[in-house]
């Protein structure tokens, strides 16, 4: 019997997941609201750089699509944090040199695309909106966005990948005890842009991620290939001082004189741009489960959509589709045992990375410019040198390896008790070798 599987959604997730059922053996046809990116200029939606680490790495390596990426992917060794006197201070993010890479969301979606279509033959029927799934059935409705019409389809393994408003989702809330919440956070963001130099030239440090932490909000900005940034500005939707506030081109000059003024140079339009984006908001969904009986599956955002401050959204979606395809090499196209260990697995790390996720927003735009943090850091790093096999940095156990989510977050909030005790040890550097100390960190190891 051939084996087929529906994908609803070719983002990031849904094409990386089709090759992955490709390759073993599924036919697979994905169905996208939106017209082919290839083919004609649509906006990016959400962010037009994304940082792509570890996790994502490896999903990629999964499908045999890590390398293709490096080509173009431009290493972040460093964040570069701009202070308000207008200086500059580098904090790198690895031990060893490690980097995290902004890639362009629409090149890396484009790859996807083309791989699944050229190489593992997946299909992709473009301006096709799922409306709604009947689950047991397997029955799919789509409205074609060209025409109107409603079109049905049957399939007896559905996966969504459709995103934060998933029609998958909406489905399954139907069902009995499905759990669901959705949460907007104060702030909202905005795209802004830092054109290249001449010649193509990057106006700051190309190797760096770029932050203006302002205590309640902050300004970032990623590298493009083309000598250019894209530059997010995640602020307050309401009150004194907020997007909403900021209503003419003069309000927005004297934010940005009193704020980000060594960025003002190098953003010519910044004002006319900041009328002609839109302000987005930032929700966050936490649903469960995430399957349904052997035939339906949630992956990626529809699953887990979370803040974007530890840059983890599209790498933990990528890593659902490696563990999912780990999953099936194991119990073949058993998705009755691989559904509820695809689910227990993924969602505590899921809920770990939204609640990591939310801190690093505090610690993005407020701590990484507090004398505290940054001494708890400098700690944290002379432990991991002295003991580099037992001791990663929170970070690092984030955005450079893989492991789970949720034991980083643990491995963290205990590390956290160790690092405020030596805080207080005055002259550390000077008695970091003593025994005393050392034993102090072995017990804590
Ligand atoms: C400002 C911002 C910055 C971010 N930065 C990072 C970062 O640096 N690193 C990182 O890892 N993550 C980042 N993320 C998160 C990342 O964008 C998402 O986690 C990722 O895009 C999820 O991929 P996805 O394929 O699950 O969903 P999506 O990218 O949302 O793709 C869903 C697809 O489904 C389609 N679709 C939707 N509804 C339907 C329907 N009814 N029928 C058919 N098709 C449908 C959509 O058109 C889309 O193509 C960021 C997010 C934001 C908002």
């Amino acid at each position: 019997m051939s084996k087929q599987a529906t994908i609803l959604g070719a983002g990031l997730v849904g094409s990386l997941l089709s090759v992955y059922l490709a390759k073993r053996g599924y036919k697979v046809d994905i169905y996208e609201r939106r017209p082919d990116m290839r083919k004609e200029k649509i906006s990016a939606g959400r962010s037009i750089n994304l940082a792509l680490s570890d996790r994502g790495w490896r999903g990629l390596a999964g499908a045999g699509l890590e390398e293709e990426i490096r080509k173009v992917a431009i290493p972040m060794n460093a964040r570069m944090v701009h202070n308000t006197e207008g200086t500059l201070s580098s904090q790198p993010y690895g031990m060893k040199g490690e980097a995290i890479y902004s890639v362009s969301r629409g090149g890396l979606n484009k790859t996807l695309m083309d791989l699944a279509e050229q190489q593992a033959g997946v299909k992709i029927y473009f301006n096709h909106r799922c409306e709604e799934v009947n689950l047991d059935s397997g029955e799919l409705i789509f409205e074609d966005q060209t025409t109107k019409q409603l079109i049905t389809k049957k399939s007896e393994l559905i996966f969504g990948s459709d995103g934060a408003f998933s029609a998958l989702r909406r489905s399954m809330q139907k069902l009995d005890r499905f759990d669901y919440s959705q949460t907007y956070i104060e702030h909202s963001y905005k795209e802004l842009h830092i054109p290249p130099g001449e010649g193509g030239k990057f106006l700051m440090e190309k190797n760096a991620l770029h932050i203006w932490p302002r205590k309640n909000f902050m300004l970032i900005a990623l590298p493009n290939a083309d000598g250019s940034f894209t530059c997010t500005l995640f602020f307050h939707t309401e009150g004194e001082e907020s997007f909403a506030t900021l209503k003419t081109e003069n309000d927005v000059e004297v934010f940005f004189k009193k704020y980000f003024e060594d960025a003002i140079p190098m953003m010519p339009d910044y004002k006319k741009v900041f009328f002609a984006n839109p302000t987005s908001s930032l929700p966050y969904i936490k649903c469960y489960p995430w399957t349904y009986k052997d035939k339906a599956a949630l992956i990626g955002d529809a699953a887990h959509a979370v803040v974007p401050f530890f840059g983890q959204g599209m790498n933990c979606g990528f890593e659902d589709c490696r563990i999912l395809g780990e999953l099936m090499d194991e119990n073949g196209d058993d998705w009755k045992t691989i559904f509820p260990l695809y689910q227990q697995s993924r969602k505590p790390n899921a809920d770990a990375i939204l609640e990591l996720a939310l801190n690093n927003f505090i610690e993005m735009r407020d701590l990484v410019a507090d004398k505290k943090f940054l001494r708890k850091k400098q700690i944290e790093k002379m432990i991991a040198n002295a003991f580099p096999e037992k001791f990663i940095p929170a970070y690092s156990m984030v955005s450079f390896t893989h492991i789970p989510y949720s034991e980083a977050q643990r491995i963290g909030k205990h590390r956290d008790e160790i690092l405020e005790k030596l805080f207080l040890v005055e002259n550390l550097e000077e008695k970091f070798s003593s025994d005393e100390i050392q034993k102090m960190i072995k017990d804590y190891l």
